[in-house]
């Protein structure tokens, strides 16, 4: 429990006080009776998709809460992940005024977003195992932090911050904790979900982009307390999660053992490929991974990453990113895109 933790003094103020847009789907409960909906001009005529969406996707959000154990009104989604990390910076930050942490090496939308709010960005390494820096972020953070943001399992170093580190941070810091879960589904550790009840200050993120094989139709989950919840709705756009996603969401969710299949073929494609990453002698490093990729450190990644261009595979070079010199950032792909990726890079040799 974090007992500093003050929702009121978080939350910009124009948001606090804000009416929110009220759409024609949002004003009418409805009787069950066979409804005719002349309230939000638009064509009556059939095309499959002439009504706007539900603002609130109450069909996919009760499939989600029943697959992920919390309740509806600790759900709000968004158009991708990204889409729900900018509402976030835009209901707490201030712009000029407060700040937001960020751990690098990791995720570069956390900056950039930070960035077009004209929020600052307060940024605090990793150390040097890729571990959360307890001692720097609490030393960095004062009255106007209002959002520290974990990447777990990180993108683009794999792995997941020890249980310990987390809850030091949510315990410690009183805004909000931001745990992007996008490759939870390839990891070891369980999902922070459990926690939301214990911690007010928890806000998660999830999407379908990754594990769910969902990257084209930007489906990003966000759970928090139903006061967050709230706020949050109040400022996203009314239906920022198009009619034609809702249904294939829904549709993929209501079959989670493909992909839960997938996933297992991936970790075992993961596996196979870390065993492989063994044998090519210019690569000096391989990092565990609890995710769908592997960071590999190279003698020198901007010519490999060059080289395997030329044999028409894209991989990711990480140089530039802090305590990432020289690596390289490899999905895991089928069985047969990991064979042509293992045979160019002993043929690059
Ligand atoms: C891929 C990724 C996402 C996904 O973002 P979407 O907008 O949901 O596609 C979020 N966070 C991290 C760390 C990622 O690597």
């Amino acid at each position: 429990m974090n007992t500093n933790f003050d929702l009121n003094g978080l939350v910009r103020a124009n948001v606090a006080k804000l009416r929110p847009y009220s759409s024609a789907r949002d004003e009418f409960q409805s009787t069950g009776t066979e409804m005719v909906f002349l309230d939000a001009n638009e064509n009556p005529f059939q095309t499959d998709v002439n009504r706007y969406p539900d603002p609130q996707q109450r069909t996919l959000k009760a499939e989600l809460a029943k697959i992920k154990g919390v309740a509806q009104e600790n759900i709000l989604l968004g158009n991708g992940s990204d889409e729900v990390l900018d509402l976030l910076f835009r209901a707490f930050c201030e712009p000029k005024t407060d700040n937001a942490v960020t751990l690098p090496p990791t995720y570069g939308m956390y900056a950039v977003l930070a960035n077009i709010n004209n929020v600052e960005n307060r940024e605090i390494l990793l150390t040097a195992d890729f571990e959360l820096n307890i001692s720097n972020i609490l030393r960095a953070i004062d009255k106007n932090s209002k959002i520290i943001f974990l990447c777990s399992p990180n993108n683009p170093t794999g792995n997941s911050f020890l249980e310990e580190g987390v809850l030091e941070i949510l315990e410690n810091f009183s805004g909000l904790v931001v745990i992007d879960e996008a490759y939870i589904d390839f990891s070891k550790q369980e999902s922070w979900l459990k926690k939301l009840r214990s911690y007010p200050n928890l806000v998660i993120t999830q999407t379908l982009s990754k594990a769910y094989g969902m990257a084209g139709i930007r489906l990003g989950i966000c759970y928090a307390s139903a006061e967050i919840i709230s706020i949050l709705n109040k400022i996203k756009p009314p239906y920022n999660v198009n009619e034609l996603s809702q249904r294939r969401a829904l549709e993929r969710v209501n079959n989670m053992e493909a992909v839960k299949q997938e996933v297992a073929d991936i970790l075992k494609e993961r596996a196979r490929l870390f065993e492989a990453l063994l044998d090519v002698d210019y690569i000096q490093k391989i990092y565990d991974s609890d995710a769908n990729f592997i960071l590999i450190k190279v003698d020198d990644a901007t010519k490999r990453y060059s080289e395997l261009l030329e044999m028409g595979i894209v991989i990711r070079n990480r140089t530039s990113q802090p305590l990432c010199e020289n690596t390289l950032r490899l999905t895991v792909g089928t069985a047969l895109e990991n064979d042509r990726l293992i045979t160019a890079l002993k043929a690059i040799n």
